[in-house]
């Protein structure tokens, strides 16, 4: 059953991205994604509550003007330090937190991973059924292959994640 914490995690998420969309073609409500990657880490076996409220903010200080002292002051410093983990430091050029979401991976805690690992599959997802709005092939070609390298830094954390991130890129040829 869903806790009462991890159910304010998802009202206030809902809440804080209200106004935002995903780039696939139908404008998909952000929430959507939250929701995906909690589920993901619920179907992998993942029964520790504040990676799954984490996972429910992941995208809550990155994509919104919620603080990160907020999010502690909600929800505690154990999610608001492992949401802290998986947020890029926006000060900085995205070719630059690109390269360091490949080179910090591997640091990051393994509570940190899962929630890497669902959110890089949900999104390797959405992109295998429907290439965004604006994006060429080439762009779709080189985040898959921007996430494997993320993911190969990630691993030795949930086999059941990898196993179904392998089969994506196996699809496009990506070993
Ligand atoms: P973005 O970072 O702009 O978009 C990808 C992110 O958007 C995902 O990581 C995901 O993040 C979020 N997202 C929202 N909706 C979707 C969806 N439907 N499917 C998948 N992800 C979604 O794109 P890029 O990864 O391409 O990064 C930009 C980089 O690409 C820059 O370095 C830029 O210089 C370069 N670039 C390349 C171009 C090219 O043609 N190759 C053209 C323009 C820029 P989350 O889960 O956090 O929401
Ligand atoms: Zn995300």
């Amino acid at each position: 059953m869903a806790s009462v914490d991890f159910m304010k995690a998802l009202q206030f998420a809902a809440y804080k991205h209200s106004k935002q969309r995903r780039k696939d073609p139908d404008s998909t409500p952000y929430v959507n994604h939250l929701i995906n990657v909690a589920t993901i880490l619920a179907e992998a076996g993942i029964k520790d509550e504040g990676v799954l409220i984490a996972a429910i903010l992941h995208d809550v200080v990155e994509d919104t003007d919620t603080t990160i002292q907020e999010v502690e002051q909600l929800f505690g410093t154990d999610v608001s330090s492992l949401v802290l983990e998986v947020t890029d430091d926006k000060s900085l050029e995205k070719s630059e937190r690109k390269r360091l979401q490949i080179v910090n991976a591997r640091n990051t805690t393994k509570r940190a991973k899962l929630i890497k690992l669902a959110d890089k599959l949900d999104n390797l997802r959405d992109l295998r059924k429907t290439t965004p709005c604006g994006w060429t092939e080439e762009r779709r070609d080189q985040y898959f292959e921007w996430a494997k390298l993320v993911v190969d830094n990630l691993r030795g954390t949930n086999a059941i994640m990898e196993e179904k991130l392998d089969q994506i890129f196996a699809e496009r040829s990506l070993v």
